[in-house]
C-alpha cells in the first residue's frame, strides 16, 4: 500500500474521494477484510472477514432479521442447505439458463461478462471492441462431487429452498396469505469477472425474502411519505433523467404497477436510512422489457450510487407464481394452499422477492460511514451504533495505576456481559480515542483518578467528541439508552470540558 496521504486526506484517499480500492485498503488496514488465503496469493472472488468484518456483517444480518422477520407478525424464517438435490436447479430454471454471455475485448484481450441484451451494444471499458461472433454463454453455478460417483450445486441463490419448503412452513407455522418465508445464507456464483471489492464476489451471503399473496387481494399495508429517485422504464427508454418523488404517488400514477411491490420498495429503502446510509444516493430502477426475466411481471432494483457507478443493491422481482408451478410441476407435489373456509385452493403469488446481498449492504454502511475529520487528522467511522463492530471501549487513563485499572476491568466485564465492548489501555488517551473513531465505536468510557473517588466516569461520544461525567451505577442504563437512541448526548449526564478530542 503506497502512502499517498495529501495534507487534509486519509491514508486512503485521493483528492477527498474515496473509492472501491481506497475502502479495501482500509478494511485490510484495520481488520475488516483480507483477500481469501491471502498468504498465497488469494483467489479472485473470495474474501475473508476479520475480527471487525465478521462483527459488522453479522449485526447487518441481525438488523436485518430484526426488521423483517422477528418484528413482522406474516414473516417467519429458515435456514436451507447450501447444497441439495440438483432437480431443485432443474425445476427452477437454472440449469437450463443461469448463464452469463462472455465477450472478449479485441484490445485488451480480457473476458467481460455482458448482459444478453448488450450484445453488439457495449465496449469494454478499456474503449476496445468486443468480439461479439466469439461471444458464448457461460454457466455460472459452482459444481462439487457428493458421496462417489454424485454431483451437485452449490445453489446460486438462497430462494429455492424457500419455495421447495413452502407447504412444510406454510402448514407447520400456519401461515395465511399474505405471508413472507425469509432465509440468509451464503450464495455462489461463478462470476466471469469479480470485481470492485465485495461488489461482485464467486462466495457471497443473500438475505431474502419470498411474499406469498392471493394477486385479488389488496396490499392492507399503508405506503408511506418518503421520497426517493425513481428510474422507470419508459423514463430510461427515451432517455429521461430520474425523477424524485414519494413511493406513494409512483405507485398511484402507475409507474410502479403493484401496491405490494411500492410497499416492499419502501420498506427496503427504509430499512438502509434507519441504519444511517445516506438518502440521496438510493434510486429504485424499474428492468426494461429485454432486461426482465422471462417469468418477472414486473422488476425494480434499489440501487445505490457507488463510486463506481450507479449500481444494483436489491433485486425485488415480482415472480407471480411461477416457482411453486415449477415446483409442482417438476417434483409432482402439490404447491396450492387452502386460502378459505369453503376450501378454494391457490398456488399463491411472489408479489415481491426482496433480494439483497449482505456484503453490498457492507459496502453502503462503510462508504457511508467513513469520513476523514480534517480537525481531528483522523477518519471518524460514523457507523450506525446498531451495526458499529464494538458498542463501547474501556479506557482507564493511566495504565500504571493498579486500583484505576482494576476499576476500569471490572467495569468492562460488566459491560461485556451486555455488548462487545473493547480495552484499551496502551497509547495516550488521544491516540486510544483515534483508534476508536476510525473503527467506529460509538461511545468510550474513560477511568480517571477522579472516578475513584467520586465513583464516576466520562463517556466520549465519537461524532461530536463531547464528553459527560455519568455515575458507575448508572452507566449501564445510560449506555443502553444512548445506544438505542433513546436519549440525546448532552442529556445523559452532566457536560464537562473536553480536553482531548
Ligand atoms: P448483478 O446484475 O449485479 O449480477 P443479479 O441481478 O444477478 O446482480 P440477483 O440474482 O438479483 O443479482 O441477486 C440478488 C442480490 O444478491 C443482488 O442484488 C446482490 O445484492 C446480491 N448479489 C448477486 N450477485 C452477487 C455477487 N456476485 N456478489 C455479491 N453480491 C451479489
Amino acid at each position: 500500500m503506497g502512502n499517498k496521504k495529501e495534507k487534509g486526506e486519509s491514508i486512503e484517499q485521493e483528492n477527498g474521494k474515496l473509492g472501491v480500492d481506497d475502502l479495501a485498503m482500509f478494511c485490510k488496514r484495520k481488520g475488516f477484510v483480507y483477500a481469501s488465503g491471502e498468504i498465497y496469493g488469494g483467489l479472485a472472488g473470495f474474501w475473508d472477514f476479520g475480527h471487525l468484518g465478521v462483527e459488522l456483517k453479522n449485526n447487518i444480518k441481525k438488523e436485518w432479521w430484526s426488521f423483517h422477520v422477528t418484528k413482522r407478525d406474516d414473516v417467519v424464517g429458515i435456514d436451507g442447505a447450501i447444497i441439495t438435490n440438483p432437480k431443485v436447479w432443474e425445476a427452477s430454471g437454472h440449469v437450463a439458463s443461469f448463464s452469463d454471455i462472455i465477450v472478449m475485448c479485441k484490445k485488451c484481450k480480457k473476458s467481460n461478462k455482458i448482459d444478453k441484451h448488450e450484445i453488439g451494444k457495449v465496449k469494454c471499458i478499456c474503449g476496445g471492441e468486443y468480439d461479439f461472433e466469439k461471444a458464448r454463454e457461460f454457466q455460472s453455478m459452482l459444481k462439487t462431487n457428493v458421496g462417489i460417483d454424485g454431483f451437485a450445486y452449490l445453489r446460486p441463490e438462497t430462494a429455492q429452498l424457500i419455495f421447495t419448503n413452502f407447504k412444510f412452513v406454510q402448514e407447520n407455522a400456519r401461515m395465511k396469505l399474505p405471508f413472507g418465508i425469509a432465509q440468509i445464507g451464503k450464495a455462489f456464483r461463478n462470476e466471469i469477472a469479480p470485481r470492485d471489492f465485495l461488489f461482485r464476489m464467486r462466495e457471497f451471503e443473500q438475505m431474502e425474502i419470498e411474499y406469498f399473496v392471493n394477486p385479488k387481494e389488496k396490499c392492507p399495508y399503508a405506503i408511506g411519505n418518503s421520497e426517493i429517485f425513481v428510474y422507470s422504464a419508459e423514463m430510461q427508454e427515451k432517455n429521461k433523467k430520474m425523477e424524485k418523488m414519494k413511493f406513494k404517488d409512483a405507485f398511484k400514477n402507475g409507474i410502479i404497477k403493484t401496491d405490494w411491490h411500492a410497499y416492499w420498495l419502501e420498506q427496503e429503502y427504509l430499512w438502509f436510512v434507519g441504519l444511517g446510509a445516506n438518502k440521496e444516493k438510493f434510486r429504485i430502477r424499474q428492468h426494461m422489457r429485454d432486461e426482465k426475466s422471462h417469468y418477472a411481471y414486473d422488476t425494480w432494483d434499489l440501487e445505490y450510487e457507488f463510486p463506481f457507478g450507479w449500481k444494483e443493491l436489491q433485486g425485488m422481482a415480482n415472480r407471480t407464481d411461477y416457482d411453486l408451478k415449477q415446483h409442482e410441476k417438476h417434483s409432482g407435489k402439490e404447491m396450492s394452499i387452502v386460502i378459505d373456509e369453503k376450501g378454494t385452493k391457490l398456488i399463491p403469488h411472489v408479489v415481491c422477492e426482496p433480494s439483497q446481498g449482505v456484503e453490498r449492504a457492507f459496502l453502503v454502511f462503510m462508504f457511508d460511514a467513513y469520513e476523514y475529520d480534517k480537525k481531528r487528522d483522523n477518519i471518524v467511522l460514523h457507523l450506525h451504533p446498531k451495526l458499529a463492530p464494538y458498542k463501547v471501549a474501556v479506557l482507564p487513563i493511566v495504565k500504571v495505576d493498579e486500583k484505576l485499572v482494576e476499576m476500569a476491568k471490572e467495569i468492562y466485564c460488566d459491560l461485556r456481559n451486555e455488548w462487545n465492548v473493547l480495552y484499551d489501555e496502551s497509547g495516550s488517551i488521544g491516540r486510544r480515542y483515534a483508534r476508536n473513531d476510525e473503527i467506529g465505536t460509538p461511545y468510550c468510557v474513560a477511568i480517571d483518578e477522579t472516578s475513584l473517588k467520586d465513583k464516576s466516569i466520562t463517556i466520549r461520544e465519537r461524532d461530536s467528541t463531547k464528553q459527560i461525567r455519568v455515575k458507575i451505577s448508572d452507566l449501564k442504563d445510560v449506555l443502553r439508552k444512548l445506544l438505542n437512541s433513546e436519549i440525546k448526548f448532552e442529556k445523559a449526564g452532566k457536560i464537562v470540558e473536553t480536553r482531548v478530542k
